[in-house]
């Protein structure tokens, strides 16, 4: 049946440190997110409960009814969507321990509160899989804090490759390589992403705050080489911090080093708290390095795929944002 809705809401799950919500973006016109279950750190799910706070959030879009944390949203498209209930998205962000220090990242926000306890999420996606409420022919994504310091991740990464996940998304920051990375890029169905943000290791070292630079190259570059027939799951992504990353020689140096490593697929983004505060007055110069990324990346012939908060730069330019923003192909 064709109505306005959004993937996430139709079948989206995400586990984060201290909470389950539908999705991870923000795209809304409300500071608030939409959360499932706030204060969760691994608690026993009454799922019954669970399925029918999302159900009426669902048959709500259905009617036209949105609820107001996904107002505004860029991930609300008109479409034929199915009756499919099953959590097809899935994205694990259920720990925030990190080796890195990035300027942007919301652990270093002045609202983020440590989580109470760690929580594992295995026992939790064991009893979906047994509920049969997981459709293997979607995603699952992995944002949280650093998966190379993610006890679990090899189990839930094997886990998904033995059932069969369509694609697997890592976001890792590349310091050190992880070994069920180089066993998964081989199948094909796993893709990994580093924001590398720069092209030289003083400016990684102010954006990262930790000298790793070369660290995250060599790691690239063993994830590059062990990919398997499609050379397109390796992916560096650039996210524009105005005022530290935004030259053309930042960005000269950035997909320099890109094509040398023989990556093949780049993604944009924007710093999400710069762009919220500076939304309805971007400054001239952020327009022309945007269009110096996107002009530059197709000239070299390499992949351009653009994220949440680009998405949300493109919509706000009056830009094609069709199909793009909340899952990769
Ligand atoms: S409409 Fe936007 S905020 Fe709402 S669930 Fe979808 S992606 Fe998330
Ligand atoms: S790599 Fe990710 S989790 Fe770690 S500090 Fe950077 S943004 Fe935060």
């Amino acid at each position: 049946m064709r109505y306005i809705s959004c993937s996430n809401i139709q079948n989206g799950l995400r586990f984060e440190y201290n909470c389950i919500k539908l999705c991870c973006f923000m795209g809304s016109n409300t500071p608030e997110p939409l959360y499932l279950k706030k204060d969760y750190y691994g608690e026993k799910l009454n799922w019954n409960e669970l399925i029918d706070t999302i159900n009426v959030i669902r048959e709500n879009q259905k009617n036209g009814i949105t609820d107001p944390h996904c107002k505004g949203c860029f991930g609300l498209q008109e479409q034929d969507w199915d009756d499919n209930k099953k959590f097809k998205w899935i994205q694990i962000a259920h720990w925030s321990e990190c080796n890195c220090n990035c300027t942007y990242c919301y652990r270093l926000q002045s609202d983020f509160v440590k989580p109470k306890k760690r929580y594992k999420i295995m026992p939790i996606i064991k009893e979906l899989d047994k509920l049969d409420m997981i459709d293997y022919n979607g995603e699952l994504a992995y944002s949280g804090g650093e998966p190379a310091s993610l006890r679990e991740f090899d189990e839930i990464t094997n886990f998904f490759i033995k059932k069969g996940e369509k694609l697997i998304m890592v976001h890792t920051n590349g310091i050190k390589p992880v070994k069920s990375v180089l066993k998964g890029l081989k199948t094909d169905t796993m893709s990994v992403t580093v924001s590398v943000d720069c092209g030289d290791r003083e400016k990684f070292k102010q954006i990262k705050q930790v000298d790793a630079y070369n660290k995250v190259i060599d790691t690239l570059k063993k994830y590059v080489k062990a990919q398997g027939s499609n050379r397109k799951m390796v992916r560096s992504k650039y996210i524009i911090i105005p005022n530290v990353n935004d030259t053309k020689e930042d960005i000269n140096k950035w997909l320099d080093e890109t094509e040398r490593i023989g990556i093949q697929q780049v993604i944009l983004d924007f710093e999400a708290d710069w762009l919220e505060r500076n939304k309805r007055n971007i400054p001239e110069h952020i327009d022309e390095i945007y269009q110096y990324i996107v002009d530059s990346s197709y000239k070299r012939g390499l992949d351009l795929q653009f994220y949440g908060v680009a998405t949300q730069y493109r919509e706000i330019k009056g830009l094609n944002v069709d199909g793009y923003g909340l899952h990769q192909e």
